[in-house]
């Protein structure tokens, strides 16, 4: 699915968290939304989602007006940094809720829904953890199956919000190279929202830089590290390594 933003702005009352923005992501592709705190890239990714709205500017997906379309019909796969997986219901259960609450005329059969979750726990290397509770899983293998919860609807696409953020260095370094295999392998167009340079240069096809509310560079590694097109790129790409 190919998401394209045109001269999309979101203001809270005063303050203009998105002042004009322009993205294309294509088909298939993995793109990081890099910036400080507070520069916008949460709001982007909800008006994306369709749990906020922008007061002016275009979404559309595949050519299809997403801004008229509520959350529900975009079918995205979303997980946050603290997306708590539900306590009371296993593993499976988690992974299979997004499938059990779809349209009717779009739920699967109970046996095709075992079937899919099955699937995924192979698929995610999760394949162990099935019949736990969250409160048995360490902080890693808990956005496993959040991305699984995630990925069983067969997201249109996929947004993450700092999903690492809360792991240690080490997990976070394993969940990147497992996140970017996952990726390859479903092609789901992915935008993966960071504060982390690091992080989104060894995920992501391309990077993209947003302060202000706006966005200031997009590129790989290389041309945003070697040619920053503002100071404002140049301190914060030298401010974090
Ligand atoms: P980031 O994800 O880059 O940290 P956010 O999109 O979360 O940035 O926030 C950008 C700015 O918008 C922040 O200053 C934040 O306080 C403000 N903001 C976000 N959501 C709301 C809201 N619902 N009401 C008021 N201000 C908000």
């Amino acid at each position: 699915m190919t998401i394209e933003i045109a001269q999309m702005t979101r203001s809270f009352g005063r303050t203009a968290v998105l002042r004009g923005i322009d993205l294309t992501v294509g088909d298939g592709e993995l793109v990081a939304l890099l910036g400080p705190s507070g520069s916008g890239k949460t709001t982007l990714l909800k008006i994306i989602a369709g749990l906020d709205w922008p007061d002016a500017g275009r979404l559309t997906v595949d050519g299809t007006d997403w801004l008229k379309l509520d959350a529900q019909d975009r079918r995205i796969g979303f997980v946050f940094q603290n997306y708590a997986l539900f306590p009371h219901m296993t593993v499976r259960d988690n992974i299979a809720f997004g499938l059990t609450v779809r349209p009717r005329a779009e739920r699967p059969s109970r046996t095709d829904i075992a079937r899919k979750v099955d699937e995924l726990l192979g698929f995610l290397q999760i394949g162990a953890l099935g019949d736990r509770y969250p409160a048995q899983l360490s902080g890693g293998q808990r956005q496993r199956v959040a991305l699984g919860r995630a990925l069983a609807i067969e997201p249109t696409v996929l947004l993450l919000d700092e999903p690492f953020g809360a792991l240690d260095a080490a997990v976070r370094r394993d969940l990147r190279q497992w996140l970017r295999g996952v990726h390859d392998a479903t092609g789901t167009t992915t935008i993966f929202v960071t504060h982390d340079q690091e992080e989104a240069f060894e995920l992501a096809d391309r990077v993209v830089v947003m302060d202000h509310g706006r966005i200031v560079q997009t590129g790989d590694a290389a041309t945003i590290h070697d040619s920053p097109a503002t100071p404002f790129v140049a301190d914060f790409m030298g401010a974090s390594i």
